[in-house]
C-alpha cells in the first residue's frame, strides 16, 4: 500500500471553516450495559469535507456513525443534519434525509448477480421503469460496468466493496459514511478506492469514513479526528495529527 499514488494532497489543504456544517453530533454519549462507548462526544462535518475517523479498536468509532444512521439510540446527546435534529430517528428515515452508509461488513448478496443486488438497494427510490438505467448509471459511477453480470461471490473483495458503495448510493445521498473501505484490499485496489472516493467527492458528495490503512487516509482525507477511550483526542489534517506525539503514542498502546 505504500505505493498508494498521491495526485493532490488533500491532507495540506486547510479545511475552509466558510464551508457549510452539514453533520454536527453534539455531546454524544453511548453505553452497552456497563460498558461506555463513547462519552461527551462531538463531531462537526463541513460541505465537500472527506472527513476520517481513526483511533485504536474499541475506541467507537464505528458506533459513531450507527447512531447518526439511526442503529443505536444515544444514551445521551444530539445529531443535526443541516441543522436538523435527527437523533435517535429511524434508519430508513435518516437515509431518506441524504446520508447513506457501507458497513464494514459486507452487506451484498454473495448468491444473487451483480445486478440482482443493485436491484434489491435501488427499487426503493427510482420507479421500476427507470431501474435498469439507475443501474447502469451506478455501475458506471463507480467504475464497475466493465463486469458483466456475474454472481458476487465470483467478484474479487475489492469488486464487492465498490458494488456495495454502487449499492450506498442508489439513495442519492449527500453524505456517504464508509466503515474501513480499504479493509482486505490489495494496494491497486486501495488505490482504486481511494481514486473512487476523491472522484466522488469531486462530484459534491461529502465522505466521512473510518480507516486504519494510514496510507489511504493520507491519500484522501482532507480533516481527522482521533478518538480514544470514546473521546474525541485531537483533530485536524493528517499532518497535525500525526506530529502529535500524544496521538502517536496512543497508536503504540503507550496511553
Ligand atoms: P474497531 O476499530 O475495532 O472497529 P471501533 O473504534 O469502531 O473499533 P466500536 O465498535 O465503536 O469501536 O466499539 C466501541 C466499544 O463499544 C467497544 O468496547 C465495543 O466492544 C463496544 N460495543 C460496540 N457495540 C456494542 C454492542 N452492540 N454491544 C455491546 N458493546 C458494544
Amino acid at each position: 500500500m505504500n505505493e498508494i499514488q498521491e495526485t493532490e494532497r488533500p491532507g495540506s489543504e486547510r479545511p475552509g471553516s466558510e464551508r457549510p456544517v452539514v453533520l454536527e453530533v453534539k455531546n454524544i454519549a453511548k453505553r452497552f450495559g456497563g460498558i461506555t462507548a463513547l462519552t461527551d462526544f462531538n463531531l462537526t462535518v463541513r460541505q465537500g469535507d472527506i472527513h476520517c475517523l481513526i483511533g485504536p479498536n474499541g475506541a467507537g468509532k464505528t458506533t459513531v456513525l450507527k447512531i447518526i444512521m439511526g442503529l443505536y439510540p444515544p444514551s445521551a446527546g444530539r445529531v443535526e443534519l443541516n441543522g436538523h435534529n435527527i437523533t435517535g430517528m429511524k434508519s430508513h428515515e435518516v437515509v431518506k434525509r441524504g446520508i447513506s452508509i457501507k458497513m464494514q461488513v459486507p452487506g451484498v448478496y454473495p448468491d444473487l448477480t451483480l445486478r440482482e443486488n443493485m436491484i434489491i438497494a435501488a427499487q426503493n427510490f427510482v420507479p421500476k421503469k427507470d431501474l435498469d438505467a439507475e443501474i447502469d448509471r451506478l455501475i458506471k459511477l463507480v467504475k464497475i460496468d466493465n463486469l458483466g453480470n456475474p454472481l458476487v461471490k465470483n467478484l474479487s473483495h475489492g469488486q464487492q466493496q465498490w458494488l456495495e458503495i454502487a449499492m450506498a448510493l442508489s439513495s442519492h445521498p449527500n453524505i456517504l459514511f464508509l466503515d474501513e473501505p480499504a479493509a482486505g484490499l490489495g494496494p491497486e485496489e486501495t488505490q482504486f478506492t481511494a481514486d473512487l472516493v476523491k472522484e466522488l467527492n469531486a462530484q459534491g458528495m461529502t465522505i466521512l469514513f473510518i480507516e486504519h490503512d494510514m496510507n489511504f487516509v493520507r491519500a484522501i482525507a482532507k480533516q481527522v479526528t482521533v478518538l480514544h477511550h470514546g473521546k474525541k483526542f485531537a483533530e485536524g489534517t493528517l499532518d497535525e495529527i500525526l506530529s502529535n506525539e500524544e496521538v502517536v503514542q496512543i497508536y503504540l498502546g503507550k496511553q
